[in-house]
């Protein structure tokens, strides 16, 4: 095979991101101990006020403590006292103090690909200090050409990361869990794709995969990273 680029996701591709969410919400909904409102209606009502927050405040911690909040002032009959924010924000604020845990045989494999002469990018979406740090805490950051930190992961974010780096999109592609950020805008944007699903995957990131849109144009689906070894 040719050296290919591949534009590599990081969080919960590379390593673990959002089980840590998962817990916080789930200390944030016993914390709100709603008493008409089961905890999964709670968690469809977070939901519903992520999406729409995202869209004003982005990705990130600072966005994600900002839904608990409008979510407790929402659903709570208490108000929002400035202890209450306090206590919430805990919930978001202490995802950044864990440390970064890589998924098994990326290390491994992110050395073969290097190896075999590929082009690694990686490439994610969020707040680019957050991003940053868990990219200089993971000790992948050298196998890497070089690291791209967007708003959001769609075809107009490919397109223009491909200009940046003029690639030839018959032999680069965007590797992922995520099939509404990263399989299905790269293959719209007319870049292959390879999708690693991983069992915690965000219910927002949750979408059918595409199929190719042109003659060609390559989507695999691996069941772990270290698959990718096989292929590239
Ligand atoms: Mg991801």
């Amino acid at each position: 095979m040719l050296p290919q680029t591949l534009l590599i996701d990081a969080d919960d591709t590379l390593w673990e991101n959002n089980v840590y969410f998962e817990r916080s919400i789930a200390d944030f909904i016993s914390f709100l101990n709603h008493r008409e409102y089961a905890p999964e209606q709670v968690r469809e009502r977070l939901n519903e006020v992520e999406r729409e927050n995202i869209r004003k405040h982005g990705y990130g911690l600072a966005s994600f403590a900002h839904a608990l909040c409008s979510t407790f002032e929402c659903l709570s009959l208490e108000p929002l006292t400035p202890e209450l924010r306090e206590t919430i924000h805990r919930f978001a604020h202490r995802i950044a103090e864990h440390p970064v845990e890589i998924i098994a045989g990326v290390s491994e494999t992110l050395q073969h690909l290097q190896r075999r002469g590929h082009h690694l990018i990686l490439m994610t979406k969020g707040a680019p200090v957050e991003q940053n740090s868990k990219v200089e805490r993971s000790g992948l950051k050298d196998y890497f050409a070089a690291v791209e930190v967007v708003a959001e992961k769609n075809a107009a974010a490919y397109h223009s990361v491909a200009d940046k780096y003029g690639l030839d999109y018959e032999v680069s592609w965007m590797i992922g869990n995520s099939p509404r950020s990263d399989v299905n805008p790269a293959l719209e944007a007319g870049l292959n794709a390879v999708f690693v699903p991983h069992d915690m995957t965000w219910v927002l990131e949750h979408e059918e995969i595409s199929a190719p849109r042109k003659n060609g144009q390559r989507l695999l689906q691996v069941q772990k990273f270290a698959e990718l070894a096989l292929h590239f």
